[in-house]
């Protein structure tokens, strides 16, 4: 079991230690609505264990809090009259994330609600396509190659 190292506000709610709206639990995730909602009926799919991001997150966990947010979304989509939603994961400080407890944000949108994920990025310059293809390439062969994998996974471990 994973413990956090410093003071983990979602493992205190988890525990009983601070107020909670809970909407959805199992034995391995928990769902709770946001304390400071984008709109009403912003939901965080949450872990019961504590892991700090996608890179410790066991993937089978990870793919299971996507379910659980898929099976909540059409249900938040109806009670809150949202027209359509963002499912985010903000990993890592560079990424956004305030709380270092991984979870999912289930968002429902309204028209000019005034939130913005602003992709395409405006300050983005548009690579050359011969870049993109090289990085393709480059991805594929790392796919293909275990050992290359299993070195990326172990110095992914140990800098975290
Ligand atoms: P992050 O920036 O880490 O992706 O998102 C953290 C989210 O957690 C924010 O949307 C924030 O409003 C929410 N949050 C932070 N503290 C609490 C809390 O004590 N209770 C609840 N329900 N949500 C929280
Ligand atoms: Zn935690």
């Amino acid at each position: 079991m994973s413990a956090p190292d410093k003071p983990c506000i979602f493992c205190d709610l988890i525990n009983g230690a601070g107020e909670v709206s809970m909407c959805y639990e199992d034995s391995s995730a928990i769902a709770f609505m946001d304390i400071q909602p984008v709109n009403l009926g912003h939901v965080l799919v949450v872990p019961r264990e504590h892991f700090e991001s996608m890179s410790d997150i066991p993937p089978e966990l990870a793919m299971h809090l996507f379910d659980v947010a898929l099976r909540l979304s059409p249900v938040v989509r109806r009670l809150h009259g949202a027209d359509d939603m963002n499912l985010v994961v903000n990993s890592g400080p560079a990424a956004g994330q305030n709380v270092f407890h991984y979870h999912v944000h289930l968002i429902p949108r309204k028209a000019g609600d005034g939130f913005d994920i602003p992709l395409p990025f405006p300050g983005s310059e548009m690579p050359d396509r011969t870049l993109l293809d090289a990085m393709a390439v480059r991805m594929i062969a790392e796919l293909r190659d275990p050992v290359r994998q299993q070195i990326a996974r172990r110095l992914t471990v140990m800098s975290a």
